[in-house]
């Protein structure tokens, strides 16, 4: 028998097959996927294919520290295996339930926050997303009241929805459909550009005595609440200063106006305190209703609000429904549990100001030898920096900023740009190591020095 050699079949190489692969994915998004995101509507790489604690992988296997915590929900770590593990012990058990009726993960989460939440902040209901749990806080607090009229300082970000896109004042309006006319804005204490040109402390929160003026000015006589971030992180990390939270809810409080607080993006020990709205020496503003999203699910889709008895009490009576389909799931419910363990046992709100300490640290050190440097703020794990062209005039320097993110995305650094391009927002996840904020670091100073040096 003759064997019949056949001609060896050229075998695509490695890296060819994975380009590839992304061009087809490129393809396939430019035909098939919706643009209109947050930070980019170009149909480019990378595509993204892996991620573990603080490094997300592309298809090339090119890795990424990621300061950006994906959409800022995976800060306590990318996969972390706790959340693994109850993702997939609820794999095993029960991922969804009757809304109706209660499952034993949705209780345990609902005591677990009330635990850790200060009194009188016990009562939570579940969500989907941090714009469907504001949502459902204003409502709350539109029942309670008997009020329509909203108000949010004019850098918030509140969600994409209907009702918080009309209170998400930093941006990201255009082209919405019509806004909700009991939605206002008041002025933020974004005191490196403050609005009035006062300076803290001798300025004595003016920029609330003059918000005050106009929501008086503006109301039907129906005033509901105020809702607000602790820290403005994407209007460009806004710290307000301290005593700033207690004014403005004894502001509302004086109206009979509820003080709601979208801990969102800054609570479960982001700012180096479990909450937003505790300051480091231990001073907490304990709102009417808090919201959370963001890492509370470690990385699936989950927000709560948390409101007191009394409220619930008064909501509920008034015949409210706050039904989701899939918001009492065990699955997010296991895996928020999950993520308050972590937040707990792992001391989340130390890691935080270590990460952050070591993040000023080369901050300031840069900020001494480069003038472009103008503001260095935030807290924790949540640190800004705004870029001027001139320390006296504070230009803003937008396209100094936004290319220095786009060489730091090129080189591997991930973080976003925000107020235009001007503010650079670093948040590492929780699991980032001090010697990744100085890799990370080493990166920004070089890309830093060759756009100062116009290279
Ligand atoms: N509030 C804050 C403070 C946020 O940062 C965000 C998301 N960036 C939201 C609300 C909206 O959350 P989601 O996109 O999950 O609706």
């Amino acid at each position: 028998m003759t064997t019949v050699e056949y001609p060896a079949v050229p075998t695509e190489d490695a890296a060819a097959a994975v380009d590839r692969r992304e061009r087809e994915l490129l393809a396939a998004a430019q035909r098939y996927s919706f643009r209109g995101r947050i930070d980019t509507s170009a149909f480019s790489g990378p595509v993204f294919a892996s991620a573990r604690g603080s490094v997300v992988t592309d298809l090339h296997g090119n890795d990424y520290l990621d300061f950006n915590s994906g959409q800022m929900c995976a800060a306590l770590g990318h996969n972390h295996p706790r959340i693994l593990a109850a993702i997939q012990e609820a794999c095993a058990t029960m991922l969804h339930a009757h809304s109706s009726h209660f499952n034993v993960k949705e209780i345990e989460l609902a005591a677990r926050l009330g635990e850790l939440l200060p009194d009188p902040l016990t009562r939570s209901l579940f969500g989907a997303s941090g714009a469907d749990a504001n949502e459902l806080a204003l409502l709350l607090a539109r029942i309670y009241t008997g009020g329509r009229e909203v108000f949010s300082p004019h850098v918030s970000y509140h969600g994409l929805s209907a009702g918080t896109r009309s209170l998400t004042f930093a941006g990201w309006r255009r082209s919405h459909d019509p806004q909700s006319g009991d939605a206002h804005a008041i002025l933020a204490p974004y005191c490196y550009r403050c609005p009035l040109a006062k300076s803290f402390p001798s300025c004595g929160f003016a920029c609330l005595d003059a918000s005050f003026e106009l929501v008086d000015a503006q109301s039907t006589g129906q005033p509901a609440a105020v809702i607000t971030e602790p820290l403005f992180s994407a209007g460009g990390v806004i710290d307000p200063p301290q005593g700033w939270l207690a004014r403005l809810r004894d502001l509302c409080h004086e109206r009979g106006m509820l003080l709601v607080v979208d801990d969102e993006q800054t609570g479960l020990g982001k700012l180096g305190t479990m909450f937003g709205f505790i300051d480091e020496d231990g001073t907490e503003v304990v709102p009417d209703i808090v919201t959370l999203a963001k890492h509370l699910g470690g990385g699936v889709d989950l927000s709560s609000v948390t409101t007191t008895d009394e409220i619930e009490a008064k909501v509920v009576d008034a015949g409210l429904t706050v039904t989701r389909s899939h918001s009492n799931d065990p699955l997010p419910c296991a895996a928020g549990i999950a993520s308050i363990d972590i937040v707990v046992e792992e001391d989340v709100p130390a890691k935080a100001r270590a990460l952050g300490r070591r993040l000023r640290e080369h901050l300031t050190a840069l900020g001494e030898k480069f003038d472009l440097i103008g503001d260095i703020r935030g807290r924790g794990m949540l640190i800004g920096i705004e870029l001027v062209r001139d320390r006296d005039s504070k230009e803003p320097a937008y396209d100094e900023g936004n290319e220095i993110g786009r060489r730091c995305f090129e080189a591997g650094l991930i973080f976003s740009m925000r107020r235009g391009g001007s503010v650079l927002r670093f948040v590492p996840p929780a699991s980032t190591t001090l010697s990744q904020v100085d890799q990370g670091m080493e990166t920004f100073a070089k890309v830093l020095e060759e756009v100062c040096a116009g290279s």
